[in-house]
This record gives C-alpha cells, structure tokens and sequence, in this order.
C-alpha cells in the first residue's frame, strides 16, 4: 500500500509536470500560428504594391489582366486582416493583436487605395511621377502602420514564453527582408513608367534600402543556421543567394545606372516580370521557416502527449503490478501464515492431531513451513499416544487390568481428574475370603488366576459408569456413583452370590469355588467425605468378616456404626 500511494504520488506530480509542459506548447502554437497569421496579413500588405505598380503603368483598365489581378490581392489581403481581427470568443487574438493599431492599419489602407484607384482611372499621359512616387508611398505607409501590429503581437509572444524570442525575430526579419526587396522595385518603378530619370530622392532610397536588405541578409544568415534544420529550407537559402542576392540585385543595379539616362531597357511590366520571380526564394523561405516554426511548436506538443500517454501506462502498470504483489501476497503469503498459526495452536491444543496437515502445493518457504508443521504433527501425535499408554499404565493394574489403587486413591482429591462423576456416592469394599489358603493349597500362580477370574466377574456384574479397582492383594473397590445405601447393598449381595456360585477352572482344569466378604456404605468424595467413607466401608466390610465371611455388611446411614443386614438384604 506505501509502494503504491508513494509511486502513485510521483506519477501524480509527472502528470501534472508534463501536463502543464502540454498546455504550455498548446498555447504556445496557438499563440505562434496567430503571430505566423500577423506576418502574412503584413507580407500581403506589401504584395498588393506588386498589381497596383502594374495597374498605375498602363492606361486605365477596370476589366484589364492587371486590374483583376489587383482586385484579387486586394481580397487575399482583407481576408489576411480579417483573420487577425481581435474576436470576444478568441482569447488568442485579443491578447496578441491590438484592435486601434489594426484600426490604423485599416484607415490608411483604405486612404491608399482610393488614391491609387483616383490616379490609375486617369489616362497614362496625364500621370505624374510625383504622384504615383505618393500613391506608392501611401502604401509603404501602410506597411508602417502594420509593422506597429506585428511589433506588439511579437513583444507578447515573447512576454508569453521567452523561448519563442528566436523564431519570433527570424520570423519577422524574413518578412522585412521581402518588403525591403519589394521595395527596390517599388522606387524604380514610377520613373520606368514615366521614361524619366531617377530623382536624387528616389536614387538615396534605393541605396539605403539596397543596404539595409543586405544587412538583414547578413544577420539572417547566422539565424538562419541556428534555426533551420529543414534541407528544403537549407535548399531555400542557397537558392536566395543565387536568384536574389545575384540575378535580383544585379537587375535592380542595372535599371538603377539606367535611372541616371531615364533610357530604361525594360517597361515597368518587364520589369515586374523580370524582378518579382527572383524573389521567390525569399518568399520560400519566410514561408518555409514560418511553417518549420510551427511544425516544432506541434512537435513539442506532441512529444509532451507522447510522455504523459506514457507517464500514463506506466502508473497503471505499476498500480496493477503492485495489485498483483497485493493478491498473490495474500493467496500465497499471507494466508498461509494465517493457517499456519492456526494449525500451530491447534497443534498446541493438541487437536487434529489425526487430521494431516495439508502442504502448500507452492515450492519455497511456505512449503517448507507447511512440512515441518506436518512433522511436527506426526510427533507430537506419537508423543500423544506414548503419555496415553503411560497415563493408562499409570492407572491400572497389570495382573487384572483394573484401575489401581494410585487411581482410588486419587478420587479423593480435588484436581482426580474424575471432575463429571458426582460427589455423592456409594462405595463396595470386597476382601477375597482364606485367599491365603488358596495360595498355599494351589500355588501362587493358581492364586493370580482366581484373582483375575473374580475380577472379570465383577466387572461384567456391575453398570457402566461403575468404577472397578483393586484396592490391595485380593481386595477390590467399586465405586458406584448416586446409589442409594439399599441399592448398594443389593448390588454387593449380587455380586457375593455369583462369585460364590462361580467355579473357577484353573490350568490344570482343577476347579476352585471362592467366597468374597463385602462392606458398602454412601457418603462424599470431597473434602473429608473420602476418607469417612473407606472406613465406614471398610468398617462394615471387618464386621463382615467377623460375623463369619461370605456376606455383606453395609454402614449406618449416619456414621460408622454399621450391621450386618446381609441375611436381611437377601429376604428382601
Ligand atoms: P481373610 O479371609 O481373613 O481375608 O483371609 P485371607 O487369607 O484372605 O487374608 P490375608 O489378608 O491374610 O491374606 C491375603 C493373601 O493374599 C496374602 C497374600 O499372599 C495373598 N496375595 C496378595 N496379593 C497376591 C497376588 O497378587 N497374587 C497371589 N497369588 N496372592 C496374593
Ligand atoms: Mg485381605
Ligand atoms: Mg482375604
């Protein structure tokens, strides 16, 4: 039970460990797929520039390739905004997009539109670099009021777990490495459109951009080796470096030389044909990163259901393992302990001594157990037997088989051992008549014989409760338990006529007649009462023997003054 509450209790506390580490990269992706949404909203922001350059190079169109083309971006792009659109039901995107900012970011967008819509309906002739460099700017302003948005939505991812600081910025560094890129494009292209030069102002901007592009190319690179272990991203890296950071710059550096003529070989199309393609790569790779990102922070959720499951089937292993311990402890331990205690005191009780011990069919200790109780059964059962033999020698007499004169004694005393026969009782005192003569006329042997004899007569005379002993030599007592004086005496009269009526065969087929004298008297076993009794008796049984042998004599009711009643006992 301790094995089980302690491992339990650890299982417990992985649990909750790991289920926190659970909810943890639960919120975690929750939180990085929301900040990947604030990144495409921003990075479609930057796209529409690409149409709406294509739309304000041509004349106006409103059904024209370019037109539909803008229109859908624009669509892709509201539908991006919408999505990051802080909802009461969406505790996620309440907490990691500002609603003001995305406002802002709304109001100018709509303000860049219409201006571009404005110019791009008036003929191609009566556009105005100026106002097609403001159009365009109108929409790096709008990316400026998202940037504010991707800021606060990164500051609270990181706030959230500041492990997530690393991808958060490459993340947001790859999306400004597009827009940067993008935006090379987006200076060059109101003077292609225009056939003019580049102006002085439109010349810095490219060449501030072009070295900022480079310097968060540089720094990507170290992140990007920290981060990226995807080949198709490692693919993507040096493909950036080939199509863009060669092919692309190299085109963005040509068109600019040409800027210093206005003689431009390309139109603002071609332009756009040429360019975007070589941007790819990056694109690629902001969107391979950002979905690497998102497959780790899937993966770490993952691995963290992947230890509680396991966690999980471990506790529950252990719990029925240690169940098992519990059951098989009990059958194959503990409860044969319990029997072996049992059979121990019984063995001490000296019961079912006869009945053997059943042992353990399992192999190990409790077997050897159950064999040494069996041994010790069958020894203490030989034990038994042997004090039984000893105690039944102890108590008789080995000429007659009857009870001894130790016995006779004995129920006088309190611990006799006779506790169930009743203190009230009637005593018979027999005394063989001349039994001398007997010896000395056949011989001893002759004389155990008749001894013998004449206690089998007695014994087969009197009832079964009646106790039958040899008091001395040739002498015996009967002890006859809650009988009358009367009834005594008619018993001892019986017993005297039969034995004098008895022949008794000896060996060598002589036979002999005996007579016995008898004294009876009634009285207690306990206290005192024993030994007035044997007197009263042997009282009465002298005065047989005195009035002339062959009779009874039988005590007063009250004390030793007893009569010879015998002829009166026989008349009765
Ligand atoms: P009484 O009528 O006065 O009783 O005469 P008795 O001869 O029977 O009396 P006594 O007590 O003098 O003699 C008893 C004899 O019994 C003495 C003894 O040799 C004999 N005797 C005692 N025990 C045994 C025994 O175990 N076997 C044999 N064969 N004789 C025994
Ligand atoms: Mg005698
Ligand atoms: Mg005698």
């Amino acid at each position: 039970m301790v094995l089980l509450a302690l491992s339990l209790a650890l299982a417990l506390g992985l649990i909750t460990i790991l289920g926190s580490d659970y909810v943890r990269a639960s919120r975690n992706l929750e939180a990085l797929t929301l900040y990947r949404k604030v990144l495409t909203a921003a990075n479609r922001l930057s796209a529409e520039r690409g149409p709406m350059n294509s739309v304000l190079g041509e004349e106006p169109a409103a059904d024209g390739p370019a037109a539909r083309k803008l229109a859908k971006f624009r669509t892709v792009s509201d539908q991006a905004l919408a999505e990051i659109t802080p909802d009461d039901g969406n505790e996620i995107t309440r907490r990691l997009v500002d609603r003001d900012k995305l406002d802002n970011v709304r109001t100018s967008l709509a303000a860049a539109r219409r201006a571009a819509d404005r110019l791009s309906a008036r003929p191609l002739a009566e556009r105005d670099t100026t106002e097609i460099r403001s159009v365009i700017a109108g929409m790096f302003g709008v990316v400026e009021t998202m940037r504010p948005v991707v800021l606060a939505a990164m500051a609270e991812l990181m706030e959230h777990d500041i492990s997530l600081t690393g991808h958060a910025l490459t993340g947001l560094m790859l999306g400004d490495l597009r827009e940067y890129a993008g935006r090379l494009g987006s200076f060059l292209a109101p003077s292609i459109a225009a056939r003019q030069p580049l102006s002085a102002t439109a010349y810095d901007e490219l060449i501030l951009t072009h070295g900022r592009v480079l310097q968060i190319w540089q720094s990507l690179e170290h992140q990007l080796a920290l981060h990226v272990d995807a080949p198709e991203l490692v693919a993507a890296v040096g493909e950036a470096r080939i199509r863009y950071f060669r092919d692309g710059l190299d085109l963005i550096a040509r068109l600019s030389a040409e800027g210093k003529t206005g003689h431009y070989s390309v139109t603002t199309e071609q332009m756009t044909l040429q360019y975007v393609p070589t941007m790819a790569p990056l694109e690629r790779l902001r969107d391979g990163f950002l979905d690497d990102m998102l497959a780790h922070a899937r993966a770490t959720r993952a691995n963290s259901v992947h230890w509680l499951q396991f966690v999980v089937a471990f506790t529950v292993l252990i719990v029925l393992t240690n169940l098992l311990l519990l059951v098989l402890a009990r059958r194959r331990i503990f409860r044969p302990l319990l029997q072996a205690r049992n059979h121990i005191v019984a063995l001490a009780e000296e019961r079912n001594l006869d009945q053997p011990t059943r042992v353990s069919r399992h192999g190990g200790e409790i077997h050897e157990l159950f064999a040494a109780l069996e041994s010790l059964r069958l020894k203490l059962r030989e034990r038994l037997r042997l004090t039984e033999r000893l105690k039944v020698q102890a108590e008789t007499d080995a000429l007659t088989g009857l009870l001894n004169r130790g016995t006779f004694d004995r129920l006088g005393q309190d611990d006799s051992g006779f506790a169930d026969l009743p203190v009230e009782t009637g005593l018979i005192l027999m005394d063989i008549d001349r039994f001398k003569l007997i010896n000395d006329t056949y011989g001893h042997i002759a004389g155990d014989q008749v001894l013998r004899a004449t206690a089998g007569l007695v014994v087969e005379m009197v009832r079964k409760n009646d106790l039958v002993m040899r008091y001395g030599g040739e002498e015996f007592a009967i002890v006859l338990p809650s009988t009358s004086l009367r009834t005594l005496a008619r018993i001892a009269e019986t017993l005297r006529a039969a034995i004098a009526e008895q022949a008794i065969a000896l060996d060598d087929g002589t036979e002999v007649l005996v007579t016995a004298s008898f004294g009876v008297a009634t009285g207690r076993r306990d206290g005192p009462g024993w030994k007035i009794l044997i007197e009263a008796a042997d009282q009465a049984l002298y005065m047989a023997k005195a009035e002339g042998r062959n009779r009874v004599g039988v005590a007063g009711e009250h004390g030793l003054a007893g009569q010879v009643v015998a002829d009166r006992v026989r008349a009765a």
